[in-house]
C-alpha cells in the first residue's frame, strides 16, 4: 500500500482542553464554540471564497491526542450505556484504525484578520490543538436524509437536570462578564450529557472535575426519586467553577 501522507490545513482552538467532558458528537452542546485557524500554505482568503454561504461545515480532523489503547474490532461505546461491544466501524468511536473525526459543525463567521484567517464555529465536539485535514459545506439536499436510521442510536441521549450552586452560578456570572459567553448555558449543555462513564451509578461521595480553557468546573451526584423510571434517578449539582489564575 503506498504510504498516506497528509498536511493538516488548520488547527482547532477550543474552549476544550482535556478529553473528559467534550460532548460525544457536535451538536450536542451548541453553546461550545471554537475558532479553526487555517495553517500556511492553506490560509489564502481565496480558499474560502462563497464558505459564508454555507451555515454548517463538515471537518475531516485527526484524533491527535495519543488514545489509551490500541484500537479493537469490537469498542463498547458510551451509547450502549458502555458495557455492550459493537464493531467499531459501526461506532463513532475515537479508537479506529486510522485515528480520523468526522463532525459537523455550525459555522458562525469567516475572519480575515491582518496576520491570521479563522473560522468561527459552534456545536464542536474537538480537543483543543485538533488538527483539521479538510473542510467541505454541510449540503442539505444530500446530507439531510429524512428517513435515515440508526438503530443502536436512534435519538439523542437523554439529559440528565443540571443545577448550579449559588456560588457556582455567581462565579458563572463572573466569567459571563469576562467573556461575553453565558456560561451557566454551556455548562448545563456540556454536563447535562453526563460526561462520566455510562457503565456504573455515580458514587454520591464523589466530585468530578473537568477544565475548560477558562475555568475548572466540580461537580457531584444527588440522586432522586423517581417514578417514571424513565430518566436516571440522580441529578447533577455544580459545586464549583473556578475561573483561571485565581
Ligand atoms: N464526531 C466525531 C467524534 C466522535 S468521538 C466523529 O464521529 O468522528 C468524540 C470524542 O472524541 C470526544 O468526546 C472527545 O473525547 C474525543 N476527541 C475530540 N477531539 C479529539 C482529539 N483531537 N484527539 C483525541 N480525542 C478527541
Amino acid at each position: 500500500m503506498l504510504p498516506l501522507t497528509f498536511q493538516p490545513i488548520g488547527i482547532v482552538r477550543s474552549c476544550f482542553v482535556e478529553k473528559f467532558g467534550i460532548p460525544r458528537q457536535p451538536g450536542l452542546a451548541p453553546a461550545a464554540r471554537a475558532e479553526l485557524e487555517l495553517l500556511p500554505p492553506f490560509n489564502d482568503p481565496l480558499a474560502l471564497e462563497g464558505l459564508e454561504q454555507c451555515s454548517h461545515l463538515w471537518l475531516q480532523f485527526v484524533f491527535h491526542q495519543p488514545p489509551s489503547d490500541q484500537w479493537r474490532p469490537r469498542v463498547r461505546p458510551p451509547r450502549l450505556g458502555g458495557n455492550r461491544r459493537l464493531g467499531v466501524f459501526a461506532t463513532r468511536s475515537p479508537l479506529r484504525p486510522n485515528p480520523i473525526g468526522l463532525s459537523v459543525v455550525r459555522l458562525e463567521g469567516v475572519h480575515v484578520g491582518t496576520d491570521r484567517i479563522w473560522l468561527a464555529l459552534s456545536g464542536i465536539d474537538l480537543l483543543d490543538g485538533t488538527p483539521v485535514l479538510d473542510i467541505k459545506p454541510y449540503v442539505p439536499y444530500t446530507d439531510c436524509l429524512p428517513d435515515a436510521e440508526n438503530r443502536f442510536a436512534a435519538q439523542a441521549p437523554d439529559w440528565i437536570e443540571v443545577v448550579f450552586t449559588p456560588e457556582a452560578s455567581a462565579a458563572c456570572q463572573q466569567l459571563t462578564d469576562q467573556t461575553g459567553q453565558d456560561w451557566e448555558t454551556l455548562l448545563r449543555q456540556i454536563l447535562q450529557q453526563d460526561p462520566r462513564p455510562q457503565y456504573q451509578a455515580p458514587d454520591p461521595e464523589r466530585r468530578y472535575g473537568m477544565r475548560l480553557k477558562n475555568a475548572e468546573i466540580h461537580w457531584c451526584y444527588q440522586t432522586q426519586r423517581n417514578p417514571s423510571g424513565d430518566t436516571p434517578g440522580y441529578r447533577l449539582i455544580v459545586t464549583s467553577v473556578t475561573p483561571h489564575g485565581e
